[in-house]
């Protein structure tokens, strides 16, 4: 089988081809750094982290970059209310940052570009869509005429109206909805110098400015969390409709909604279980297996039991190839024993392949390590590494004991 992928725009699983065989190229949207991670975020990494070792194991070189949003406002307010500069407070959650998505198991990216590095290049496009009419001035900031490169609705197929709860109420700006591109420069906070006046890049134009600086002219994948298909990837796509013609996004990916007691959760409405509250009690990898067993696309409710039974499944997989490993007795393999392990190998890569199934793939695991026919105390030698050959497989996928 091939691999398919569900591209949220079109709705519809398409079969993964990259647009350079080469290499396939993922921006995945990372955190702005004003206060350490939830659960939330968690999950997406994790199932970005899933999908890039999938593509790996598959044979591609994958360069996956995730940015780090360091130039905020709420930043700003953070810092100036704790008195320690911006800067200070930015790298301190970014470094706590990276340091969770390691106890998560997740690869490190090929780069973790800053906004704050990476202005000048920013300024380049907005300067261009400047020049071709794209960009207005208000009172010395600028916006984005959204209209004008077809409109929002191109991957939620919603008007913007029905996905705000209040109208925005900017009535200086020509459409409610168009979007800050260059912030004029307050005091006391970064800015910097362009044709359009001292100022810094609004958010939607810091990912696209760096997904093209890092990873060039078409990106295979891009991905976050259900929560930033509007307005933030929808001003992406038009951002690149204005600049390149063309919508440079392969396959655009989002994972499902991280709820607490039913409730969206959300670092901005206060309701969220920090990451390292989790870790408190349960390990990374453990963590991991827990937010893999839904498919990705699903709306997960945190439920700590959940996260128990995660353990005591783990543990049996775990349990199962400790087993594996000490078994001695001699002999070729069996016939009937190697069709069994290509059986479970089939079903797990068959999950994968359609659309990164992570729990029917878990599911072939758990019936592997409960298969009769492959109990450790009747296999021979030959056997056991067969099938310890299919664990490590499926561990460098799921990347369920950060072996490497
Ligand atoms: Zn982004």
């Amino acid at each position: 089988m091939a691999l398919e992928i569900l591209d949220s725009k079109t709705g519809t699983l398409r079969e993964f081809h990259p647009a350079d065989p080469e290499i396939v190229r993922m921006y995945v949207c990372g955190p702005t750094v004003y206060a350490d991670a939830h659960i939330g975020h968690a999950r997406s990494y994790v199932s970005f982290d899933v999908m890039r070792r999938y593509l790996e194991f598959k044979g591609h070189r994958v360069r996956m970059v995730v940015n780090i949003t360091d130039v905020d406002d709420v930043i700003d307010q953070k810092a100036a209310g704790r008195g320690e500069k911006p800067e200070v407070l930015a790298a301190r959650y970014e470094e706590r940052f990276l340091e969770d998505l390691r106890t998560l198991n997740v690869r490190p990216s090929y780069a973790n570009p800053r906004v704050s590095e990476n202005v000048p290049s920013m300024i380049g496009i907005i300067e261009k869509l400047n020049e071709e009419g794209y960009v207005y001035e208000v009172d010395g900031n600028h916006y984005f005429r959204t209209t004008l490169p077809g409109g929002y609705g191109q991957l939620t197929h919603e008007r913007p109206e029905d996905l705000l709860a209040d109208e925005p109420t900017m009535e200086d700006r020509e459409n409610p909805f168009d979007f800050l591109i260059w912030k004029k420069s307050k005091e006391g906070v970064a800015s910097w110098d362009s044709s359009l006046g001292a100022g810094r890049p609004g958010w939607h134009i810091q990912c696209y400015g760096i997904m093209r600086g890092a990873l060039g002219d078409s990106i295979d994948i891009h991905g976050g969390g259900e929560d930033l298909k509007f307005p933030h990837h929808e001003s992406n796509i038009l951002i690149s409709l204005a600049h390149m013609g063309k919508d440079a996004i392969g396959y655009h990916v989002h994972n499902g909604f991280m709820t607490l007691g039913k409730e969206k959760m959300s670092k901005s409405l206060g309701n969220f279980v920090r990451l390292r509250d989790v870790f408190e009690r349960f390990g990374g990898s453990v963590v991991r297996f827990y937010l893999l067993r839904p498919h990705y696309r699903e709306t997960i409710d945190y439920d700590e039991d959940d996260i128990e039974k995660a353990q005591q499944d783990l543990d049996l997989i775990l349990g199962f190839e400790g087993g594996l490993k000490e078994v001695e007795r001699g002999g070729e393999p069996r016939g009937s024993v190697e069709e069994e392990i290509a059986h479970y190998r089939k079903r797990f890569m068959d999950s994968m392949d359609n659309d990164f199934g992570t729990p029917g793939a878990i599911r072939a695991l758990l019936d592997f390590a409960g298969s009769e026919k492959i109990s450790p105390d009747e296999l021979r030698m030959t056997e056991a590494r067969l099938a310890l050959g299919v664990l490590n497989e499926a561990d460098s996928i799921l990347g369920l004991t950060g072996a490497d």
